[in-house]
């Protein structure tokens, strides 16, 4: 249906933002749910960011998805948020009630629901997540939460991960940058949280055959969809698993919490992203 004046509004603010494929997502879900809804892209600045989630937090917009760089401030603005976000340090989810703004961060449980989606179990075997950005504190958060028997952590900038796991989970071990292939030794997860292998920026390697045979290779980058990182652990015979998964799994409780209603099944949402990154190329 066309959206009316009472229509459910909700967003995703970042800057840049003309990139985001969440706003052909969520439109997709709403036409094919026949809501009353609409979803919007606002490309916001840093200094603007904290008065625009007030602002908006008092008219009827329902809620905001957030991206880089305004998940810190999302957190900072809010006045409650989930265990989630306040253990990660940052909100992608943003919803609004009576003029109060509540941040919750669903980034980790889209990596989950990726990871189930493929079949595969976080707490099967010892993990080894690449980066300690936004997207590495998600995702080390879901691993800790979801029982992962070890976990280890190796980003180029080693103080970087060594804060980061100071916040999230003391226990890791720390490998060196330069040494990060002696990590694979007897993994079962190997995840890619830098922004190498985004298109333009160049390929993360790994000497995989240090990789034990059954071990399961994700990426949180998506564009393009298969990685170098991706493409050499597939030509190993290693299973893997593409960063969609990820974004759509933060997606959908996205909608949920702004709509009030589950994404419609009829939309198959990696198909769909799919075709949109293949038309963009
Ligand atoms: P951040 O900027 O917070 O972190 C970037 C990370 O990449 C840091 O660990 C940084 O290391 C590392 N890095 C950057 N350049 C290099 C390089 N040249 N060599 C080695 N390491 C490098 O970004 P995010 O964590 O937010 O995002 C990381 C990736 O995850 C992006 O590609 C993003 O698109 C993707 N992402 C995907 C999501 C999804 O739903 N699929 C959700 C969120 C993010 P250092 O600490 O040394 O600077």
């Amino acid at each position: 249906m066309k959206p009316t004046g009472a229509a459910r509004i909700a967003g995703v603010v970042g800057d840049p933002i003309a990139h985001s494929l969440s706003p052909s997502l969520m439109s997709a879900w709403i036409e094919a749910a026949g809501i009353n809804a609409v979803y919007t892209p606002y490309r916001v600045e840093s200094e603007q960011a904290e008065a625009f989630f007030r602002v908006l937090a008092r008219t009827n917009c329902a809620g905001l998805n957030v991206t880089l760089p305004h998940k810190q401030t999302a957190l900072a603005a809010s006045d409650d948020a989930s265990k989630a976000a306040r253990a990660i340090g940052a909100a992608n989810l943003l919803t609004f009630r009576d003029g109060r703004i509540h941040a919750d961060n669903t980034d980790a449980a889209g990596f989950l629901n990726a990871l189930r989606a493929g079949g595969v179990d976080p707490s099967r075997g010892p993990a080894l997540i690449l980066g300690a950005g936004g997207a590495a504190r998600a995702i080390l958060y879901a691993l800790v939460e979801a029982g992962a028997p070890e976990i280890r952590l190796s980003n180029r900038s080693r103080a970087n991960a060594t804060a980061m796991a100071a916040d999230l989970a003391p226990g890791v071990r720390i490998h060196d940058w330069e040494r990060r292939d002696e990590a694979l030794a007897g993994v079962a997860l190997i995840v890619n949280a830098t922004s190498l292998g985004l298109s333009g920026s160049g390929d993360l390697v790994f000497d995989w055959s240090r990789a034990p045979a059954d071990a399961v290779v994700a990426d949180s980058v998506y564009k393009p969809l298969e990685t170098g990182f991706l493409r050499d652990a597939a030509a190993r015979g290693l299973k893997t698993i593409h960063g969609l998964g990820m974004l759509i799994g933060q997606a959908r409780p996205s909608f949920e919490a702004f709509y009030g209603v589950s994404p419609p099944e009829s939309v198959a949402a990696e198909d769909y992203l799919v075709s949109l990154l293949e038309a963009s190329r």
